[in-house]
């Protein structure tokens, strides 16, 4: 199976790292303006994938993280302040929500769901790691990565410093911190400030009060979760033969710098393992009205809208019919185009009489072919409208359930 490596720029054979099972990480959302259609994109493809490699033998197993708290006052924090609710019951709602819509997709749920808040101590122990190492420094109660201690900082977006600079700048990145060593060093952890507001959350830790930043939520959690459950950060398995290597890291494109690049700097400085992820594999953003989907931009189109018109298999179609390597612009009428073709595949599943036989192995053959060609999910429903036409129900259903349609609806 050949999948596009970010890491490497190339179509790659992908391997696990034991043949036998899978491991993955996934980012998760920031709980507070959930489930548009791009945050479905994402997860939707991701699904597909796994249940794929599942079909394909493996034994996967799935983190995904809540981004519930950070260490900048904005999103989360803006939206709590702003209805004068707690952090911790926005983040509540918005995740309860972005479970309901995506169950509604017939999502198969992480095997580990985290919240950031809930996994402080193994953020602790990385920042300590780091300060060990001597690759970050402390002022102020606040500890930041010190990225020209990092090897091949950049290896990831191979950014130059002035893109790197600007998107840090894009994303709000605390750029003007006058106790910054360089402007693009990384916030392991913001120390609280005297007379906080009260909307902003406060941990205790070693280093006294304060709140991890966002990249290393994400370092922490993906080591503690998809090791080998045994205590994550033992000697032993960080530097020995014992450890283990993340198989596949994923997200959104737009979190290729800095999230996923200071991902790997945290990581890799921590445990001294190289590479803390063999393929990194992101999703392409989606558009509506010719601007890429966001709250910013005010064009989000909502998964619980678009389910009070259409089926959640013709969202999946819809989703899946855009290969996760293109850019794509939402159209209703491409939509309506989705519901028609699980329309038609209902109708021929619906049809009395004993379904034909599978012609031997060929459709499963033809299938794996398509889609170990990176995943190519487009090609995989054309070949489904195909098995459709030539009233193949048993293909046609086993297909479509590899790829995460709810076929308990289609019959
Ligand atoms: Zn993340």
């Amino acid at each position: 199976m050949k999948i596009h490596n970010t890491l490497t720029k190339r179509l790659e054979s992908f391997k696990p790292i034991d043949d036998k099972s899978v491991t993955i990480y996934v980012c998760g959302i920031t709980p507070y303006d959930t489930t548009h259609l791009g945050h479905a994109s994402t997860y939707i493809f991701f699904d597909a994938l796994i249940r794929y490699l599942k079909f394909k033998g493996y034994t996967v197993i799935y983190t995904q993280n809540v981004t519930d708290i950070n260490d900048r006052d904005k999103d989360i924090l803006q939206k709590a302040k702003e209805q004068k609710i707690p952090w911790s019951k926005l983040a509540e709602f918005w995740t309860k929500k972005f479970l309901n819509d995506m169950h509604s997709l017939n999502w198969t749920p992480p095997d580990n769901f985290l919240k950031a808040s809930e996994q402080i101590p193994a953020m602790i122990t990385l920042i300590q790691k780091l300060l060990k190492n001597n690759l970050s420094y402390q002022v102020k109660g606040s500890i930041y990565l010190d990225i020209s201690k990092v090897k091949n900082y950049g290896k990831l977006s191979k950014f130059s410093n002035p893109k790197m600079l600007k998107v840090a700048e894009e994303f709000e990145e605390d750029l003007k911190n006058p106790d910054k060593k360089n402007p693009l060093d990384i916030t392991l952890w913001r120390a609280t400030e005297k007379n906080q507001p009260s909307h902003i959350p406060s941990f205790d830790s070693p280093f006294g009060k304060g709140r991890p930043g966002w990249h290393i939520e994400c370092s922490a959690m993906s080591i503690s979760s998809l090791g080998e459950q045994i205590d994550p950060f033992d000697e032993l398995r960080v530097n020995g033969e014992r450890s283990r290597t993340i198989d596949i890291h994923g997200g959104g494109a737009d979190l290729i710098f800095p999230h996923h690049e200071a991902e790997i700097a945290q990581s890799e400085g921590a445990t001294g393992k190289i590479p803390f992820a063999k393929f990194w594999i992101h999703t392409q953003p989606v558009f509506y009205r010719g601007q890429k989907m966001s709250k910013s931009k005010g064009n989000l189109v909502m998964v619980s809208d678009l389910l009070k018109k259409y089926s959640p298999n013709a969202i999946r179609w819809l989703l899946l019919s855009n290969h996760f390597r293109k850019k794509w612009e939402y159209k209703e009428e491409d939509l309506i185009k989705a519901q028609k073709n699980i329309d038609a595949i209902e109708k021929v599943l619906a049809l009395q009489g004993v379904p034909r036989e599978p012609i031997a192995t060929g459709y499963k053959d033809q299938f794996i072919k398509i889609m170990d060609e990176n995943v190519n999910t487009p090609k995989a429903l054309k070949f489904l409208l195909k098995l459709a036409k030539e009233n193949s129900k048993k293909d046609l259903l086993k297909l479509m359930s590899v790829l995460g349609f709810d076929t308990k609806k289609l019959i």
